[in-house]
């Protein structure tokens, strides 16, 4: 089956910087890159390296052309990405000797999607593909409302967390993932978890899917030495979703998910850390 995401895709532009700007400061930067970010690029990446048949739902300005490229470099299915006269969504971010960062983030084209964009990209779903969709993007609650019409399974990164729009998408979903600071959030601003499948993500420690009527399932998190946890939580809902796509119950899906993060969080980046299938089963094995 599909797994569609609609999605952010950014441009990381990143400032190695002497010490974090002050007002009024202009201040030299020692080194930049460019690359690919985005929670929502970030999870189509990781779903399809895990071998799922991924296609995103997004848009780029008329800069953004590369960004597009690199989703399809990964496998992505990217003729549903957009290109609009509205900027790139993009980060300025500042990295200073001690890792401390402070980012600028512009959502531009992201914020550019309309209904009718995501009713041509959703043509052909129906039962059995999956919805991913998170809190960077414009039109999340038509595309849940509309996924779960068709019967899609919709699951839901409630990241950044916004309350407001939480509990516009909530009716819609099947399955929510949050990391332990979102569902903290969601808690203070629900007075508890609501009633649908919950997956609570909590970094080295493990993660936890609560069910309505069933036990708890808790899958430990593997021991591995960190070097960039960026995309962690990214890493872990595309690859679950891939791994639900093909198939896996419950168990298996997380596993395979804590897996992936696992190897994603010992590299740095984000995107581009993501592992394929085959380096997932080598570590597994
Ligand atoms: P987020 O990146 O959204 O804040 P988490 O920090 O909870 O989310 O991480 C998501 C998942 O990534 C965890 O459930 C775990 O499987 C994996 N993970 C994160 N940090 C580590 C770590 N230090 N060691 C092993 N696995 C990790």
């Amino acid at each position: 089956m599909t797994v569609y995401n609609l999605g952010s895709i950014n441009a990381d532009h990143v400032y190695a910087v002497p010490h974090l700007p002050a007002p009024g400061e202009t201040l030299a930067a020692t080194g930049y890159s460019i690359g690919l970010g985005g929670k929502g690029a970030n999870q189509s990446v990781a779903a399809a390296k895990a071998g799922a048949r991924v296609l995103h739902i997004g848009a780029v300005g008329p800069e953004g052309l590369w960004a597009r490229e690199a989703l399809a470099g990964y496998g992505v299915d990217v003729s549903h990405v957009a290109r609009g006269t509205e900027a790139t969504g993009h980060a300025i971010i500042n990295v200073d000797p001690a890792a401390e960062n402070a980012i600028v983030l512009y959502s531009g084209a992201n914020q550019t999607l309309g209904a009718a964009a995501i009713g041509a990209a959703l043509a052909g779903a129906g039962p059995g593909d999956t919805l991913m969709l998170q809190n960077e993007t414009s039109v999340q609650v038509i595309a849940a409302q509309m996924a779960a019409a068709k019967g899609m399974r919709v699951i839901y990164s409630a990241a950044p967390f916004d309350l407001g729009a939480v509990k516009a998408v909530l009716p819609h979903v099947g399955l929510l993932v949050m990391n332990e600071i979102e569902a903290g959030m969601m808690r203070d601003g629900l007075g508890g978890l609501p009633a649908v499948d919950v997956i609570v993500t909590k970094g080295a420690r493990g993660a936890e899917w609560i069910s309505v009527g069933a036990e708890p399932l808790f899958v430990p998190s593997f021991k591995v030495l960190p070097v960039d946890t960026t995309g962690a939580g990214d890493c872990f809902i595309g690859t679950l979703a891939a791994a639900l796509d093909a198939g896996l119950d419950r168990a298996g899906g997380m596993r395979r998910a804590a897996a992936a993060a696992a190897i994603q969080v010992t590299r740095k980046g984000a995107a581009q850390a993501m592992p394929s299938a085959s380096e997932v089963d080598a570590f597994l094995q």
